[in-house]
């Protein structure tokens, strides 16, 4: 029902070769301005209990609140910036400002819950994660149970480098989830290896659960087998409520998606955290 807030498309890449150069030095400079001139913000997306219809957890999804364009998407910049290294002060600008921002909300007497934030390959893989993630929470006084970090498969390849940066952040005693699962390098060997604690199921696969009887049956074994492996689920995409009621009798843990609500700015989530969202 609720149409994404916010979407503004424009074109960062001209199909003209020698503009194209260009265009990515201009960005990478407003990307640096932005980031000195605090021109980013988080958007919040409930994570909602399929059982009870209460928000338990929000994902933080940044937008460029740009002086001309207004919000830019991040599938806009932040695939440039991951490929230009700035996706690390952006990442890290990002970090702070859901911590931040949880425990504010925890201080308001908001119900406590995780946050979740996405890292990109080159935080995931940078030096002194741990001691990274650990000042920031130290900074903003955040408990590491409150965070989750949300992380992609293709990030999991590297197979030894990852479960030395997994197993720096159990120790430190934040959450991992595994984000789009499904759509990239899925391999059981890693499902069983890592120490991670939720899986995130691709809304490509709930977008067609209710026509396609192969996505159907791709989403109730992912979800038989998070049980399995004592990992938690949540399904991403959620659109309609017959996706829910699949979700639901398939006994999936937690949804997100347009269906409850798209990603909305901090007093919108506010509001919907004290006037409760009626689900199932
Ligand atoms: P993601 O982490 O998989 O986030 C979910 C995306 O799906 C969000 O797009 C959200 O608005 C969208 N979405 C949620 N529910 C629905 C639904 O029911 N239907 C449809 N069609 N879409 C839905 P968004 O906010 O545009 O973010 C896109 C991607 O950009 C994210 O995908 C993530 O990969 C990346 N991203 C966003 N914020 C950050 C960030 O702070 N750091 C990094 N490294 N990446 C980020
Ligand atoms: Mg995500
Ligand atoms: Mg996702
Ligand atoms: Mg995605």
């Amino acid at each position: 029902r609720a149409k994404e807030k916010g979407r503004n498309d424009f074109q960062i890449f001209n199909t003209d070769m020698k503009s194209v150069s260009i265009n990515r030095l201009k960005l990478e400079n407003e990307l640096r301005k932005a980031l000195a001139g605090n021109e980013f913000i988080l958007f919040y997306q409930p994570q909602v209990d399929i059982e009870t219809g209460r928000i338990v957890g929000v994902e933080a999804l940044i937008r460029w609140n740009h002086p001309e364009r207004g919000l830019v998407s991040p599938n806009q910049f932040i695939p440039f910036a991951e490929e230009s290294g700035l996706i690390v002060p952006i990442g890290e600008w990002v970090l702070r400002a859901a911590c931040k921002q949880n425990k504010a909300w925890q201080k308001e007497g908001y119900p406590m819950m995780p946050i979740s934030v996405n890292l990109s390959m080159r935080q995931f893989f940078q030096h002194n994660l741990k001691g990274k993630i650990r000042h920031v929470l130290e900074q903003t006084g955040l408990e590491p149970q409150y965070l989750e970090l949300e992380i992609t498969e293709s990030m999991t390849m590297d197979v030894d480098h990852a479960i030395q940066s997994l197993l720096e952040l159990k120790e430190l005693g934040v959450n991992v989830s595994i984000d789009d699962f499904g759509t990239g390098y899925s391999s059981l060997y890693y499902l069983k290896k890592f120490p991670i604690d939720k899986l995130k199921i691709d809304r490509s696969f709930v977008r067609d659960i209710m026509v396609d009887p192969n996505d159907a049956a791709i989403v109730a074994t992912i979800i038989a087998m998070t049980h399995h492996l004592n990992l938690k689920v949540i399904a991403e995409g959620v659109e309609t409520e017959e996706q829910l009621n699949f979700l639901h009798q398939n006994r999936c843990n937690e949804v997100q998606g347009y269906w409850f609500s798209p990603p909305v700015s901090a007093t919108d989530l506010e509001y919907m955290l004290k006037h409760g969202m009626t689900t199932a």
